[in-house]
């Protein structure tokens, strides 16, 4: 593939400087224009040589770009979008990183209108605990899974471009429906979060939690690390995606009355047999793969 001329970059943080630090290393960019909301954060993206020039609007960072970023929150794509809107032109390409779909390409529609079809909706399914460009990390997209969730007007050298970007910087692609995906996420990704926040809230809730948490060990560890996660991004994707993480809820809080009510009876054999077929879906389970 031939190297991008100019990347523009909006939002600096962790996934978007990530994105230009692996581009850069695969040599798949010439130069990367930068902005982000805060001028500090663009000046730090430049002084660690995440972009090389700092624009002051994301207008000034996509002219010029023939491949756009979003790396914003996904409650700030339509405003973002609506700001480059008139410079945006078929030959560029525009994606996004957002962890929630259905709204994106909702506000990409009403953002773009006539120019939807350069925008390749994309998530990327790597992340941290931490954000911001301090985290930036070229290795952060290697080994991930990148799932595209084109429009019915997206244009075909653009999704093929996309694909292939995402493959150079060592990402498995896979397509399927805004509606799919967050449904999907919902269950995999989101209510997961949504416990974890629960399972510290309940644990700080109660009189004794400093002592509880002292006692803690991997367990809690690894059940909770996700709970460490930027409260603002989890926000907006919680309420993005609101009716596929309540229906996830229901879903989730029938599994645990179903578990509850064996433990209430008493009933050993029956618990063990739901454990059994949990422990083994799960010892099976490797990221990116169908179930056995
Ligand atoms: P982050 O590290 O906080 O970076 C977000 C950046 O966007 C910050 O530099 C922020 O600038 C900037 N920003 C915020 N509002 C903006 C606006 N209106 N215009 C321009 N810049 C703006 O967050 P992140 O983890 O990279 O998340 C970015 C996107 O990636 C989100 O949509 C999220 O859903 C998605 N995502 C995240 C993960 C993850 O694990 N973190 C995984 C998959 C997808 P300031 O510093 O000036 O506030």
């Amino acid at each position: 593939m031939q190297p991008f001329e100019q990347l523009g970059l909006i939002g600096c943080g962790l996934m978007g400087g990530s994105f230009a630090l692996a581009l850069k290393q695969a040599g798949l960019v010439k130069r990367v224009v930068g902005y982000s909301k805060s001028p500090s954060t663009t000046e730090r993206a430049r002084q660690l040589g995440v972009i090389d020039v700092a624009a002051p609007s994301a207008l000034l960072a996509a002219a010029g770009a023939d491949l756009v970023l979003l790396a914003v929150p996904v409650a700030a794509t339509e405003a973002t979008l609506k700001s480059i809107k008139h410079l945006v032109t078929p030959e560029m390409m525009i994606m996004d990183v957002g962890s929630t779909k259905v709204d994106v390409v909702q506000a990409a529609h009403t953002a773009l209108r006539d120019q939807i079809g350069s925008f390749v909706p994309a998530h990327p399914i790597a992340g941290k605990e931490v954000s911001g460009v301090e985290h930036s990390d070229a290795r952060l997209y290697h080994g991930a899974q990148v799932i595209l969730t084109p429009t019915e007007r997206t244009i075909a050298g653009h999704l093929h471009k996309a694909q292939a970007l995402w493959e150079l910087l060592g990402c498995r692609v896979r397509s399927m429906s805004p509606q799919d995906h967050d449904g999907a996420f919902a269950t995999v990704s989101h209510l997961p979060h949504l416990l974890a926040f629960a399972m510290m809230q309940s644990v700080l809730s109660q009189p004794n939690a400093d002592e509880m948490l002292s006692l803690a060990g991997p367990g809690f560890r690894d059940f909770t690390r996700i709970a460490a996660g930027d409260p603002k991004m989890w926000r907006d994707v919680l309420l993005a995606n609101r009716e596929q993480v309540l229906a996830q809820s229901q879903q989730f809080q029938q599994a645990l009355q179903q578990l509850q009510a064996l433990i209430q009876a008493g009933d050993g054999q029956g618990l063990e047999d739901h454990l059994t077929l949990a422990s083994a879906a799960r010892a099976h389970w490797r990221p990116g793969a169908p179930r056995r």
